[in-house]
């Protein structure tokens, strides 16, 4: 196939990638109307007999991973073969289940005592239901749902993956990541680029590409190339190199080509990120998503848990600063130990700092975990709350972090009252960092996990620039800093126009710096002011695009 006859998506993560698909199948649910067993106790054999098999299969796996991994493959194993689950199956059949529905409300029977014991049996919840989905797969003859063990490199292709999904990926296996739906500020697009794994979103009929089909993915352009020829194949190496020729040899603190400074810094969610980001050519951490920590958690993390993780994070980062957010759980990052039931729009709901203040156990154990660690470390931490709406939440969250040992604080601006009010909030904190993610979810009134809207959720939405620049003014006035640490900031031309309308960092995916870098290196600040006022003149994001590019230094055709 040639180059013409590329698929579009919606690259997310930047990079090429050649290889065979592997498909990830969604988890199944028994029938709705599933008839009961006319034979339960044939039934009860055929159940054992499958959940046998899914333990062999988990037996199987264990014999190929590390010792940690083992132990929880084999415990898993273990619950399969549990003659209290198949009883507790048998119950079900008996009382008048089909085998997939029986299996179903067995397991959920276990998983609301493991629940209900806590600690280690409640983080097994997780695994449990991995038994279960496994199960009913084979009961109604389907394939395993979920990642399959990856034994080669492949291109994982789904309909969407979860963000637990995609943490749990191996970097080393997966070549690119391609989803039929999901949105490019998805938390799902924003684990790929931090793991440096190229992807593409909103690939139409992505699911329907067979297993081991050959994929050529270019996780910049969004192109995805079906059995590509040896022509397409060397095109994408090509881009790669052409792309590696425009970064340069800058390095260092970032600056526009006449000196004014833009700190780059590294957007970050576990140790291992920390680690890796850590060792490259960043000026510290601008965003440390908290919550990623703990998203397949059953129960709250300990507070000697979190002292040891942040210490592993501040460690790496030296003496360089550390802006970490505090637990932004609720809408699309639910945590099941932070969980305060059923809402109709959570996304409007007891997100954020909301739940903070509904929980502020959650939020004192994490300050003195935080607190704990700069000390032992040495390091500039800054504490920054996610999903301020007011100057009254600011100053609630900034006592609470002074009264913790914190010195220094923030907060994030993602709400369009925040940025219309941006000089009233940064009255009561250090500095703000603005979330262009969540801000253009709000401002579009669009839900950034629905792929469909993409078009409304462009960062370079005017409405969106307009309330950027509003929070800018706002810092001005208040004369504190503003950074931005939503994806916006990792568009090397976007990244252009923000520091046009005042912003002193940026913060991304570090794979993603030495581009932003390059790019402000090649504008000067009048430059960037005359980008930002083109791109808010523009009337749609591809007019603003467009007039911002008739502005930019040519080599950027080659970085963005
Ligand atoms: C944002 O909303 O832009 C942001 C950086 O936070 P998150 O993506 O984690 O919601
Ligand atoms: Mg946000």
């Amino acid at each position: 196939m040639s180059a013409l006859d590329a698929r579009h998506g919606i690259g997310v993560s930047p990079g090429t990638a050649v290889g065979p698909v592997v498909q990830v199948r969604p988890p199944v649910r028994p029938p709705a109307l599933e008839p009961a067993s006319t034979d339960p106790a044939a039934s009860g054999q055929l159940v054992r007999q499958i959940l046998e098999s899914v333990a062999a299969t988990l037996d199987d796996r264990a014999a190929r991973v590390d010792a940690a991994a083992q132990q929880i493959l084999a415990a898993t194993a273990m619950m399969a073969r549990d003659p209290g689950l198949s009883a507790a199956v048998d119950k079900h059949l008996a009382s008048g289940r089909g085998p997939a529905t029986a299996v179903d409300a067995a397991t959920e029977e276990y998983c609301a005592i493991f629940i209900a014991a806590g600690g280690y049996l409640a983080e097994r919840v997780t695994d449990l239901r991995d038994v279960r989905d496994r199960a009913v797969a084979r009961l109604l003859g389907l394939e395993d749902p979920g990642v399959p063990e990856l034994t080669e490199p492949a291109v994982i292709v789904a309909h969407d993956l979860a963000p637990a999904e995609t943490a749990g990926l191996r970097r080393d296996l997966v070549l690119a990541i391609v989803t039929e739906s999901g949105g490019p500020t998805s938390h799902t697009a924003i684990l790929a680029a931090q793991m440096g794994i190229p992807a593409v979103v909103q690939l139409p009929h992505a699911v329907a590409i067979g297993d081991g089909t050959v994929l050529a993915v270019d996780g910049s352009t969004g192109e995805v190339f079906v059995d590509p020829d040896p022509a397409t194949r060397a095109e994408l190496v090509q881009r790669s190199e052409r792309r590696a020729k425009a970064l340069g040899t800058t390095s260092g603190p970032a600056a526009t080509s006449d000196g004014h400074p833009v700190a780059l810094l590294a957007n970050i969610g576990t140790a291992q990120d920390a680690e890796r980001a850590g060792a490259l050519d960043v000026e510290g951490v601008g965003l440390f998503r908290t919550e990623f920590l703990f998203l397949d958690r059953e129960t709250a993390p300990s507070l000697e848990e979190q002292v040891a993780v942040y210490t592993r994070v501040f460690e790496a980062f030296g003496t360089r600063r550390g802006v970490v957010r505090t637990l932004d759980a609720g809408a699309d990052k639910p945590l099941a130990f932070a969980d305060l039931g059923h809402e109709e729009n959570p996304a409007l709901g007891m997100r954020g700092l909301r739940l903070s203040a509904e929980r502020p156990d959650l939020l004192d154990t994490q300050l003195t975990a935080l607190a704990t660690a700069a000390r032992a470390t040495g390091s500039d931490v800054r504490v920054m709350a996610p999903m301020v709406a007011t100057a009254e939440e600011a100053a609630w969250f900034a006592r609470r972090v002074h009264e913790n040992g914190l010195p220094t604080v923030g907060v994030m601006i993602e709400v369009p009252a925040a940025a219309l009010r941006a000089r009233h909030v940064l009255a009561e904190v250090d500095f703000a960092s603005i979330g262009t993610n969540d801000l253009a979810q709000y401002t579009l009134a669009a839900d950034r996990t629905q792929g469909e809207l993409a078009t409304l959720l462009d960062p370079w939405q005017p409405a969106l620039l307009d309330l950027v620049a509003a929070a800018c003014g706002g810092g001005r006035d208040a004369g504190k800093p503003i950074g931005v640490c939503g994806e916006a900031a990792a568009d090397p031309l976007l990244a252009l126009v923000l520091t046009g309308l005042g912003v002193n960092s940026l913060s991304m995916a570090a794979t993603r710096v030495p581009a932003v870098r390059a790019a402000l290196s090649l504008h000067d600040l009048p430059t960037c002011a005359a980008m930002a006022e083109a791109a808010r003149a523009a009337r749609s994001p591809q007019d603003a695009r467009d007039a911002v590019l008739g502005l930019a230094h040519r080599l950027m055709t080659d970085l963005v």
